[in-house]
């Protein structure tokens, strides 16, 4: 049986009825829960049913929940959850009919669904479910179960049921009234608080705030705004003209441009601007502002708001920063500019003193040996033996004396090193060798100073450089370290490789160390730091030469101290390579340069002698002349226009010598000469180079002639009779076969190559093929001699490397 809402408002209800009603009507909940309590706990005791329930869909209508039970007089809900897709004719029920009435629940088609796991045990025998509506629509639903005998619901209790359903909709729409009224409330309290947040921000952080309704150009400002710019409320008329006027001129045209830009774009802007504060001085703004708001039709613009800030304090700052910047800038120029001509008078102060002790060292020099030696004659006088005063006189006259000499021979290389008249050689040097030499000489002084020098590296190296003047270097270094000893001190010296081009030589001493404030002072001449007092004699200009020296021979020199702990003074030096033998063997070759015009001629020497060659020039031919009849060149470089006796003219007397036509030419042509070189080279020139030309193509002309001419030889091929020994590739031909040999007989064969007909001893050879450092017995000599013989066999060979008794090995062709 289905009842319908029709018609049930019109229902007449009992006196008991209505006086439930009328106190439903008058309770006040303190909420939903409490409400729906109460109603089905009247609902329940009324219609005498045992459980009552109250229900509501989901938004989707899928899942009913339970939001109130009373069951039995307990009122306790569970919040059960039932889902259509589980009870799917239970839900279709409820959406169809609305109203369910199964007097028998456990077979009615409508609520059967339920009974196996909730009817039967729970012992529910009848089912009233009445819904719930809201506007015309199902919410939810009021559920009576009854237990016991089953029951016939009638129009009486389905009457009722709307009205409880209707009073369950009444608290549910209050409530959501209700909640939507503290929910405003809650959004009012929330936005009078940003507002009071806001103004404490803006208050707080002393922002000027602004409002501009830029339709009508009413602008609103707070009381700092005005503040800012020392105005008073009454001052201003409200408007955005209020603003605009108060902007400095310069900054007007600008400042309304990015506003406009800004308002056009919807984006923020900010800028920094001036404006006229009341008293006249400009104050500096930092302002910024945004639409807030546009017209929803038009889209226009309507409301722009923003904030000022006075940021003249932070101006001010950055004016003096910079104001600061500037002038110490200009100080530092000024400061720089002073130094420098402080500089150049004392580089110019020691210039002089540098040429003035040389032209007085020369002049001394005589007179000085002279006392010198006179004071070692009386001094060595044993038939007129001196008095012990005398004698003391004499010891006086001698230190001080050298001491003196000491100081002329300095100062006389430094100025020759200065004037350019030290010239360097470049050789293959073994560090082992020349450290081992320089420590045996300076062992004397070292010994009697009570200092141990150690050489502690035994590493073989060789460096490309100048015998004699690394030698000196390292002389004045050791000398340093032992004379700046402690007594007891130690010297090591040890050396390293930089790179796979610079070797590193350290002198490690234990003495009195260097303040770095003096590392770089001590290489400038002169400067003895405070030692002029002190008793360990010196001149202060050992230092400047070595390090002149050094750079000379392409090196450096430097220094690692510490004061009172000792000092490390080394030297770099480049390493040796086979390529630098071409340059090594350059020096042997000696170039004639003739050519009127000074200035070339001097050019023409730099580059020459930077190559390695060793050059001798003249001005004209008869200068020339004189200079063949006394060494005979390997190369004559000859100007083409020369006064009185030209170029080709004396190429063609030169070539028509026998003396001399072996000597290869080169002509000097001035451009566009063309039939002057073919006249030259038809004459008998080797090779011409067009002025103005570039040094390294002159280089590489000299070269090719002398190589043409067979003065240099190819060097990475040795050869010997029919044996050609190839050091780049490590290859043995001979007669145009290939032999196969090991490294070790490979250097053995190319020492003999290299130094024919020569005698060496097993120890001479051990030296020069192993080097120092390396540990062989003698004896094994032998044996490298034996298998290179072995191998020379299998050509015929091996007749040519012999065995010289009771000395040693040579090779040669020609038999003993
Ligand atoms: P000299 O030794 O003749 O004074 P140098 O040019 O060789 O001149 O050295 C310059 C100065 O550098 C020395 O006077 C000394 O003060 C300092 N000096 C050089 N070598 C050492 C060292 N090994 N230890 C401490 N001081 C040194």
């Amino acid at each position: 049986m289905a009842y319908h809402r029709k018609g049930s408002k019109n229902q007449k209800y009992s006196f008991q009825e209505q006086r439930i009603f009328l106190a439903l009507e008058k309770e006040k909940f303190a909420n939903q829960a409490s409400a729906f309590n109460t109603i089905i706990t009247a609902a329940a005791k009324h219609l005498l049913v045992k459980r009552v329930s109250i229900w509501l869909f989901n938004e989707t209508k899928s899942n009913i929940k339970s939001q109130a039970l009373y069951d039995q007089g307990d009122l306790s809900n569970t919040e059960r959850v039932l889902e259509s897709k589980d009870y799917p004719h239970y839900f279709r029920a409820l959406n169809h009919s609305g109203v369910i009435t199964a007097d028998n629940a456990q077979t009615c088609s409508s609520t059967n669904e339920f009974t196996t796991d909730y009817l039967i045990p729970l012992g529910i025998t009848s089912m009233m479910d009445i819904p719930i509506w809201i506007k015309g629509e199902v919410i939810g639903i009021v559920c009576y179960e009854h237990i016991g005998q089953i029951r016939q619901w009638g129009a009486k209790e389905a009457n009722f049921g709307f009205y409880i359903s209707d009073y369950v909709a009444k608290v549910l729409l209050e409530n959501t009234r209700e909640q939507a009224e503290i929910r405003l409330q809650v959004s009012e309290e929330s936005i009078r608080f940003s507002q009071q947040q806001l103004e404490n921000v803006i208050q707080g952080a002393q922002l000027g705030y602004w409002d501009w309704h830029y339709q009508t150009g009413e602008h609103e400002v707070n009381d700092r705004w005005l503040e800012m710019l020392g105005l008073s409320r009454n001052q201003v008329k409200n408007h955005v003209a209020d603003w605009k006027s108060l902007i400095h001129p310069e900054d007007q045209a600008w400042l309304l441009n990015i506003v406009e830009t800004h308002i056009d774009s919807g984006k923020a802007y900010e800028a920094e601007f001036r404006m006229r504060h009341t008293d006249g001085h400009w104050v500096w703004i930092q302002g910024s502002g945004a639409v807030v708001e546009y017209n929803p039709e038009t889209k226009q613009p309507m409301r722009i708001c923003g904030t000022h800030q006075d940021i003249s304090a932070r101006k001010q700052a950055e004016f003096e920063l910079y104001h600061y910047k500037n002038t110490l800038e200009s100080l530092v120029e000024e400061r720089t500019e002073a130094l420098n001509i402080a500089l150049q008078a004392s580089e110019g102060d020691s210039q002089s003193k540098t040429e003035f002790l040389s032209s007085m060292s020369h002049e001394l020099r005589t007179p000085l040996n002279a006392i010198l030696g006179f004071a070692q004659l009386l001094q060595a006088n044993d038939e007129e033996p001196l008095t012990e005063e005398q004698e003391e006189g004499v010891e006086y006259i001698l230190s001080s004396g050298t001491q003196l000499l000491n100081l002329i021979n300095d100062v006389l290389d430094l100025s020759d090193i200065e004037a350019g008249n030290i010239r360097v050689t470049f050789e293959a040097i073994n560090i082992m060798d020349l450290i081992e030499q320089v420590v045996n000489l300076m062992n004397v002084i070292a010994e009697k100073e009570a200092i141990q020098l150690n050489i502690l590296s035994d590493m073989p190296a060789v460096v490309l450089g100048d015998d004699r003047k690394i030698k000196q270097v390292i002389i004045n270094l050791l000398d340093n370290a032992i004379k700046y000893n402690e007594v007891n001190g130690t010297v090591n010296i040890t050396w390293q490789y930089m790179s796979h081009e610079r070797l590193r030589i350290n002198i490690c001493d234990t003495g009195v160390g260097i303040k770095e404030a003096n590392h770089e002072r001590i290489f400038s001449p002169f400067h003895r730091l405070d030692k002029e007092k002190c008793t360990t004699t010196g001149t202060g200009v050992g230092l400047t030469v070595s390090k002149k020296l050094m750079e000379l021979m392409g090196g450096n020199i430097g220094v690692e101290s510490i004061e009172h702990e000792g000092s490390t003074f080394w030297i770099e030096l480049p390493l040796f390579k086979e390529s630098d033998k071409e340059a090594n063997t350059m020096n042997q070759f000696t170039i004639l340069v003739v050519e009127d015009e000074e200035a070339i001629r001097q050019m023409l020497v730099i580059v020459l002698q930077q190559n390695n060659f060793t050059v001798l020039e003249a001005g004209d031919v008869a200068q020339a002349q004189s200079l063949l009849n006394e060494h005979l060149p390997d190369l004559i470089l000859l100007d083409w226009m020369l006064p009185k006796i030209t170029g080709d003219e004396w190429t063609r007397r030169l070539k028509s010598d026998t003396n001399y036509s072996d000597v290869p030419i080169i002509l000097l042509t001035a451009k566009g000469e063309e039939s002057d070189k073919i006249r030259g080279l038809d004459l008998g020139a080797d090779d011409y180079v067009t002025k103005p030309f570039s040094p390294k193509e002159l280089v590489s002309r000299i070269k090719a002639v002398l190589r043409r001419s067979g003065k240099i030889h190819d060097l990475t091929q040795i050869k010997f009779q029919d044996i050609t020994l190839n050091t780049e590739q490590h290859s043995v031909n001979i007669g145009g076969e290939e032999m196969e040999v090991s490294p070790t007989e490979f250097k053995l064969l190319k020492f003999f190559l290299t130094h024919p007909g020569k005698v060496y001893t097993r120890t001479q050879l051990l030296d020069k093929v192993w080097g120092h450092s390396v540990y062989i017995e003698e004896r094994t000599i032998d044996v490298h001699i034996r298998r290179l013989r072995k191998i020379l066999a299998q050509f015929q060979r091996e007749d040519w490397l012999q065995t010289v008794r009771g000395f040693g090995y040579r090779f040669s062709e020609k038999k003993l």
